[in-house]
């Protein structure tokens, strides 16, 4: 498998064709933004993390009966996967209050919830994400009924899962955003699973190990991220050279 010219270059990664048709090569990178592109930076050694991260977290779900698009890691930084067409809406499922949740209803982070509770955006750069409802989904026609009923079941199943990885490694999943892509008419699981996108929190301490802590200058970025990938995978640093 050969890998391609850029297809598109994106705030994190870029995605690469390939000489086969239906495989693309995602390039994980260095580079991290928040609030819509205004605040840029890099952290060491994130795409590596992030390309591990993602490959291991879409195995273990491949293995519990969720169909994602990865298929192969083909180096430190990237991934082959199957191309989708992604479904542009971002499901974000939270386990507990925070970030923009927090600030609409005026709670505390970390406020629990009596159940998970999924959440819809449209994926729009230049509309900066905005919040959508499941009727406005449906009707304007960005997923069928099928597809949204299939999407919906599958984030929530993808959360009781990576509850249950993350719990192992005293990390507590706070919330978290997934997309999902079509493929030979079947929902896949896609993008990745990383600190960039999810809250994850010292199931102790409560200390942040995500991406609010580039988001919020709050200092130890780069230790954050490799935290939790030692702690979720022991065998990271034998298997790749940072
Ligand atoms: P962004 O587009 O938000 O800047 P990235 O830098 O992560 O984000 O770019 C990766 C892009 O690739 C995203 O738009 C994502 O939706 C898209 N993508 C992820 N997986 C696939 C796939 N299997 N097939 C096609 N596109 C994908
Ligand atoms: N998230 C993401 N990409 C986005 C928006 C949110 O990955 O464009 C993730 C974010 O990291 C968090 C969850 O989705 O884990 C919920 O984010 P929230 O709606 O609270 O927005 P934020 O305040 O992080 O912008």
């Amino acid at each position: 498998m050969q890998k391609g010219r850029a297809l598109y270059t994106g705030k994190a990664k870029v995605v690469h064709e390939t000489d086969m048709p239906d495989r693309l090569i995602l390039y994980f990178r260095d580079d991290a933004t928040a609030f819509n592109a205004k605040k840029r930076g890099v952290i060491a050694n994130k795409g590596t993390i992030n390309a591990y991260i993602t490959a291991k977290v879409f195995s273990y779900l491949e293995g519990r009966g969720i169909p994602t698009h990865f298929l192969e890691r083909v180096s430190d930084r990237e991934l082959m996967v199957k191309k989708v067409e992604i479904v542009p809406v971002e499901v974000v499922v939270r386990n507990r209050v925070a970030g923009s949740l927090a600030k609409r209803m005026g709670r505390e982070e970390g406020a629990p919830l009596r159940k998970p509770v999924r959440e819809y955006f449209f994926k729009s750069d230049s509309l900066d994400d905005p919040m959508i409802s499941e009727d406005f989904i449906l009707a304007d026609g960005l997923a069928t009924e099928d597809e949204f009923e299939a999407i919906k079941e599958k984030a929530l199943i993808v959360n009781e899962l990576l509850l249950e990885m993350f719990q192992k490694a005293s990390i507590l999943l706070v919330d978290f955003k997934l997309e999902f892509g079509r493929a030979d008419g079947q929902i896949l699981l896609a993008d990745e699973i990383t600190p960039d996108g999810c809250r994850l929190w010292d199931a102790t301490t409560l200390e942040k190990l995500d991406k609010d802590r580039f988001r919020r200058d709050l200092g130890k970025v780069e230790e954050a991220y490799l935290e939790v990938v030692n702690r979720l995978f022991p065998d990271f640093p034998e298997e790749v050279s940072l």
